[in-house]
């Protein structure tokens, strides 16, 4: 059992590592009751993971491995910090007249907020029950243990699609891509609200027919508000240098206008609205 940490504002860009050397393997976690759980960091003021001013509550444990991951110190329970619901809650708490006021709310980010589901959940009912708008951001990989009960706590998805192609989703992320569209058509037949993102990688992800695939998929279904294309940045680089990781895209260009606009006029000659 690891031991119960203090709950501290931060930023999604400092590096976490080795706190709760106790915790589980992601893997295999046990989370039934949700009570407690692993945090990265939270931060108080974001405009860009949702509508208006958001909490954002960065949650540890992810079973991808993104080679572009900005956040690789998400990856595992034990790099967070030992938490308990309550102290979550409490800490919204003090910010829900501003959210509200700002027509925003809470999102849960990670890492993938699926991998400690009874605890996100716990988090996600607590935020409705103050009258916030909720959201997750997620690759969908864990959308088969997302049940009705986790689904209504939610407002909205950030839905991260990382590829239409089997083999460069596996490149990418070392998953399959299968549980990500089928979590992706579930929300779909629920109507449940959702912003596609896609992260545009020179190289790994911006070959025209991965975006067509994506935006073919995405195009027909009603609930998709927007499709976000997040160009690659470099801001989670040193966190790789810091964990001895093996970086791949140290030589990756930034995308360029050209490269972005074209992803966009994809998405949108599918009819997709996207930004
Ligand atoms: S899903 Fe997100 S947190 Fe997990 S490896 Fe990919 S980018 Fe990183």
């Amino acid at each position: 059992m690891s031991q119960l940490g203090t709950l501290e504002a931060g930023s999604r860009h400092d590096l976490h590592v080795g706190i709760s050397p106790d915790a589980p393997d992601e893997s295999e976690i046990r989370d039934e009751k949700g009570a407690f759980g692993y945090v990265h960091s939270y931060e108080t003021s974001s405009r860009y993971d949702g509508p208006g001013l958001r909490v954002v509550l960065f949650v540890s444990g992810c079973l991808l491995r993104c080679t572009y991951c900005h956040n690789p110190d998400t990856w595992h329970l034990k790099d967070g910090t030992y938490v308990s619901a309550e102290q979550v809650l409490d800490r919204l708490r003090s910010f829900v007249p501003a959210l509200r006021s700002l027509d925003g709310g809470l999102t849960i980010s990670g890492g993938e907020p699926m991998v400690q589901l009874a605890f996100t959940r716990r988090i996600l009912a607590g935020a409705k029950q103050m009258g916030l708008h909720t959201a997750i951001e997620t690759s969908g990989s864990l959308g088969d243990r997302a049940d009705e009960n986790y689904l209504s706590n939610l407002d909205l998805v950030l839905l991260d699609i990382k590829s239409s192609d089997p083999a460069t989703y596996r490149s990418v992320t070392g998953r399959d891509l299968a549980p990500t569209l089928r979590f992706a058509e579930k929300l779909a037949a629920i109507g449940k609200p959702v912003w596609v993102r896609f992260t545009l990688v020179p190289g790994a992800t911006d070959d025209p027919a991965n975006v067509d695939g994506i935006a073919r998929f995405v195009a027909p279904m009603k609930n998709v508000e927007w499709v976000e294309v997040q160009p690659l940045h470099q801001l989670g680089a040193f966190k790789w240098k810091a964990m001895n990781l093996d970086y791949k895209h140290h030589d990756t260009p930034t995308p360029t206008r050209d490269l972005i606009n074209r992803v966009h006029e994809q998405f949108r000659a599918a009819g997709c609205r996207v930004r």
